[in-house]
């Protein structure tokens, strides 16, 4: 795999399965750039992994939810970097509860930050991509916006409702040469999933046929494949993740 020249800017890629598609990314030869929202340091400590591979990195501190900085943001990798090649939207956030307890917080919160960073981050890329006549966006959605969870209805929509903004994205840039697909992970060790309990844990690997959890470098593979040429005839698709589990 091969994307040497390729400028590429993955929002959320301080901790977790974005910093892990970050360093993959680079690893093949892209310059990546970050965005995070508290984590400088680790933020910065990711930039300089991302640069002893011999390529250019830069981080942003940069809330999702915020339309204007989206715009921003990209503008600046523009200026430095002259394109933007390869959008990763992995920033997210959980907020569970069971409907009868969830807050109306707790739903805006998570909506916003995992579904309306999509099209804030999209959207200023458009442009950008447009004038070099191509790009590939990657959306990281979940295997629960396929089979919905029990306490995560706000997860789940936000993950849903990526899938559904993808496929018309795709639809919409396709004759400019932008494709645009979802990665959608199971179970993935990170700090998100930490906190689950042991009896949880036990329950999802029973559901799953591979019957372990994934781990970023998983994820970040599918990732790289997608941004490279090797994808160059796939859009508007959607790409499990998830050791079998929603098969
Ligand atoms: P982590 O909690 O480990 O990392 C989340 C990352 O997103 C951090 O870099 C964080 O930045 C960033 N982030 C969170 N909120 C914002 C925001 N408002 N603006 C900018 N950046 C933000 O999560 P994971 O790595 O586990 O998850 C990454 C993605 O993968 C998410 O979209 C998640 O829904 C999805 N996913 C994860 C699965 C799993 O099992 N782990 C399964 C399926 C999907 P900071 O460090 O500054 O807080």
């Amino acid at each position: 795999m091969d994307l040497k020249e390729k400028n590429c800017l993955v929002t959320g890629g301080s901790r977790g399965i974005g910093k892990s598609i970050a360093l993959t990314l680079a690893h093949f030869g892209a310059n990546v750039a970050i965005t995070y929202a508290r984590s400088e340091e680790a933020a910065n400590e990711v930039v300089k992994e991302i640069e002893e591979k011999g390529v250019k990195g830069l981080a942003f501190q940069a809330d999702a939810i915020l339309f204007e900085k989206a715009e921003e943001v990209i503008s600046e990798v523009v200026k430095q970097w002259g394109t933007l090649d390869v959008l990763v939207n992995n920033a997210g956030i959980t907020k569970d509860n069971l409907i009868l307890r969830m807050t109306e917080e707790a739903w805006d919160d998570v909506i916003t930050t995992n579904l309306k960073s999509i099209f804030n981050y999209s959207k200023a890329a458009t442009k950008p991509m447009m004038r070099a006549r191509g790009g590939s966006i990657i959306n990281i959605s979940s295997v629960v916006g396929i089979s919905g969870n029990a306490g995560q209805s706000n997860y789940a929509a936000s993950k849903a409702g990526i899938v559904g903004f993808t496929k018309s994205f795709a639809k919409e840039l396709a004759s400019r040469n932008i494709r645009a697909n979802v990665v959608a992970p199971g179970y993935i060790t990170t700090e998100m999933t930490e906190t689950l309990n042991e009896k949880l844990l036990d329950a999802i690997k029973q559901e799953t046929p591979l019957g372990r959890p994934g781990n970023p470098d998983e994820v970040a593979n599918t990732v790289a494949f997608l941004a490279s040429n090797l994808s160059s005839y796939i859009t508007g698709e959607t790409i499990r993740v998830d050791g079998g589990m929603a098969m």
